[in-house]
């Protein structure tokens, strides 16, 4: 188990994902990590440990005005627990996700994708999912009917949480088998997998179905 919080608002997230990921802690992790997505760039930053260790990683990304991002505490199943292994994944410069669960048809996914030309990164099941994501985004350009079309092959348990620098202003988030609130605010949106890492910014909630 591990948690996950997303977040986009008219006001800097960097504060609200790390808070929340603090209230996550209960259920466990080895490494944390957080995205920022600011003037179509994103920015990463990750760690092994708590999330304090995480905090200490900032510098200056503290003072980061992205206000889209999407955090991560990871209790590793694919790969080791370490910095390259830890959530968010990347494509360059495009898609960020975290994931939160165990993907069990990842491997012939990651044959596919690697015969497809897909380079990964990490050991992770996740990462599957991202490149997979990709692959549907350049069909259809639209995130939500990427993540749409990529969760109808996945089997096993995931709650994820993807942005897009082509589409700053969403976050996509899909559940099976994992849990995942979405909370709305005056101008802001939020993906968690507990209301409690959101009750600090709002308590109105949608409880999602796998
Ligand atoms: N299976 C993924 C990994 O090993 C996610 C684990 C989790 O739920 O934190 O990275």
């Amino acid at each position: 188990m591990c948690g996950i919080v997303c977040a986009v608002s008219d006001r800097p997230v960097l504060p609200l994902l790390i808070e929340g990921l603090k209230q996550l802690e209960y259920r466990g992790y080895d490494s944390a990590g957080v995205a920022l997505l600011d003037q179509g760039k994103l920015e990463r930053i990750r760690s092994v440990g708590r999330i304090a260790q995480l905090e200490a990683a900032l510098g200056p990304v503290k003072d980061s005005p992205a206000s889209v991002g999407i955090a991560h505490t990871r209790w590793a199943t694919h790969g080791a627990p370490t910095q390259n292994n830890a959530h968010p994944h990347l494509t360059p410069g495009k898609l960020a996700i975290v994931h939160n669960g165990i993907i069990e048809n990842h491997l012939p996914l990651r044959e596919e994708l690697q015969q497809a030309g897909y380079i990964f990164e990490s050991e992770t099941d996740t990462e599957v999912i991202l490149h997979a994501v990709d692959r549907e985004y350049q069909q259809s350009g639209d995130l939500y009917r990427a993540v749409a079309a990529t969760v109808k092959r996945l089997k096993g348990a995931y709650a994820i949480g993807l942005m897009c620098t082509d589409e700053p202003r969403r976050i996509v988030g899909a559940r099976s088998g994992s849990p995942m609130v979405v909370g709305i605010a005056e101008n802001s949106g939020y993906i968690a997998s507990d209301m409690a890492a959101l009750l600090s910014v709002t308590q109105n909630f949608y409880i999602i179905e796998d």
